[in-house]
């Protein structure tokens, strides 16, 4: 996993500057999330409390945990665990590792799990967790043993029925069945659905691991059909070459897809003719995940401005799958795509948001987008609790059910009110949930 984490370099101004106050908010995530939930309430007239208890997280927990390092010393680990709405099912949503991570941001993203399980019609609701910590500076033994603590610190809003967390940023799948042991160890019983994105022996799915760039890539195909292009004709540009960024490319390039760019954080690849997707994942495997050195493209070495003008390559499709607040108002308008699907959660800031829909480009929002993820983990889960698993061919036709039936059910929303599909996808979720409001009543 990586280290990038969302907008770490935004915060800084292109000529050193401090960054102003209205530059702040945009890249804040919060407020993004709150925006794109303001303007589907709105339509949907939800006013009063209702619209507050839409809007608000059910609880928040901040947890400081006590981990004996390998030179003896003991430090303080700060975390948190947001479940911002339960009544659909358990709050479900992934545990980041990262040194900016805050409440601000965890919020933010717990909120868009609610309305991402909503838009595929997952019995879950939304959560998400956070700890403060920098995973390159950590041994194995003191990422276990943070990741035990932590867990035990959340214990008790955890539960194959209360919370079930999953990976995100600098987390995997040993991560998980960390958590799964820890939490099985104070139930007495092993418990396997109380996380997902667990290693197959121990509970978990087939496909999940690929479940993600799966769901890119189905998004891609049906946003493809509204713009009348073909995969065959497209050029794509990935922003991200991880989890969702280099196995959707390389899913992406199978079906036919011509991908021109994909990058890291040290730098991006580019071959107008197409980079031969197989073969940079095996580069990826033998130089410690790595792009650079890639003999099959020209590659640009880093920073900041190697990655704007990345996404600012002439192609049909960009990928943006790496961190969040990519896409700001620095960059819409040099963006040279006709379709973007949103891999990452919150690639893209309101104030861009607005500069993309009015220039006609087609944005397949994360909360659509990368939904594959969440629908696998689903999957898994549902499979946990039956004790029974499924094949890797019935997990991928039942993903594709829900990906090609959610972007339809999007996409008529969005054409029903007249507004992009971000909006229109906002508007489907929060309305599902709205309606569970009504059908238990108000009375808590
Ligand atoms: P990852 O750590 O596996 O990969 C991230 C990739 O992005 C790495 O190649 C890294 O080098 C690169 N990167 C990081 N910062 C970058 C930057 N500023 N510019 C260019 N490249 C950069 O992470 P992932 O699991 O692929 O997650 C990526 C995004 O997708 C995150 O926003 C995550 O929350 C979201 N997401 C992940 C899943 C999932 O199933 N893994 C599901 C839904 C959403």
């Amino acid at each position: 996993m990586s280290n990038g984490s969302a907008g770490e370099d935004a915060h800084h101004s292109p000529d050193g500057t401090p960054p102003s106050k209205a530059w702040l908010d945009e890249i804040n995530p919060f407020l993004s999330m709150e925006k794109g939930f303001n303007t589907a309430a709105d339509l949907l007239q939800i006013q009063g409390g209702v619209r507050d208890v839409l809007r608000m997280p059910d609880r928040e927990l901040t947890v400081n945990v006590p981990v004996l390092m390998r030179d003896g010393s003991v430090r303080v680990f700060t975390g948190y665990r947001v479940q911002h709405n339960t009544l659909r099912g358990p709050a479900k949503g992934g545990i980041r590792f990262a040194p900016d991570v805050n409440l601000q941001e965890v919020r933010a993203l717990a909120a868009w799990m609610t309305w991402k399980c909503s838009v595929v019609n997952v019995p879950f609701g939304g959560g998400k967790g956070g700890v403060i910590c920098d995973v390159r500076e950590m041994n194995t033994l003191e990422l276990e043993r943070l990741t035990r603590a932590y867990t035990v610190a959340i214990l008790d809003i955890l539960g194959p029925d209360r919370d079930v967390p999953a990976p995100d940023m600098n987390t995997n799948e040993q991560t998980m069945a960390w958590i799964m042991d820890t939490y099985s160890m104070h139930a007495r019983r092993t418990t396997t659905a109380v996380v997902t994105g667990k290693p197959l022996n121990i509970g978990g799915s087939k496909g999940r691991s690929e479940a993600t760039g799966r769901g890119v890539t189905i998004s891609a195909n049906e946003a493809l059909k509204m713009a009348g292009l073909r995969p065959e004709d497209s050029r794509v540009v990935v922003q991200g070459a991880g989890n969702v960024g280099g196995l959707g490319a390389l899913l992406m390039h199978r079906e036919g897809y011509r991908v021109v760019s994909i990058s890291d954080m040290y730098g991006f690849l580019y071959n107008p003719k197409g980079l031969d997707m197989p073969a940079v994942r095996a580069h990826q495997r033998a130089h410690g995940n790595r792009l650079e050195g890639f003999a099959g493209g020209d590659y640009q070495g880093t920073q900041e401005g190697a990655r704007v003008e990345q996404l600012e390559l002439e192609c049909e499709v960009l990928v943006p799958a790496a961190a969040g607040e990519q896409i700001t108002s620095r960059n819409a308008e040099q963006i040279r795509a006709r379709v973007i699907v949103e891999g990452a959660n919150g690639p893209t800031t309101g104030i861009a948001s607005d500069i993309l829909d009015a220039r006609g480009i087609i944005v397949v929002p994360d909360i659509l987008a990368n939904a594959g993820g969440v629908t696998v983990s689903y999957f898994e889960w549902v499979q946990d609790r039956m004790g029974y698993f499924w094949t890797e061919e019935i997990v991928n036709s039942r993903l594709e059910q829900v990906m090609v039936q959610s972007f339809a059910a999007v996409r008529a929303t969005a054409e029903k009110y007249g507004v992009s599909l971000r909006t229109g996808a906002y508007i489907l979720a929060i309305d599902r949930v709205a309606s569970v409001y009504r059908m238990r009543g108000f009375s808590a």
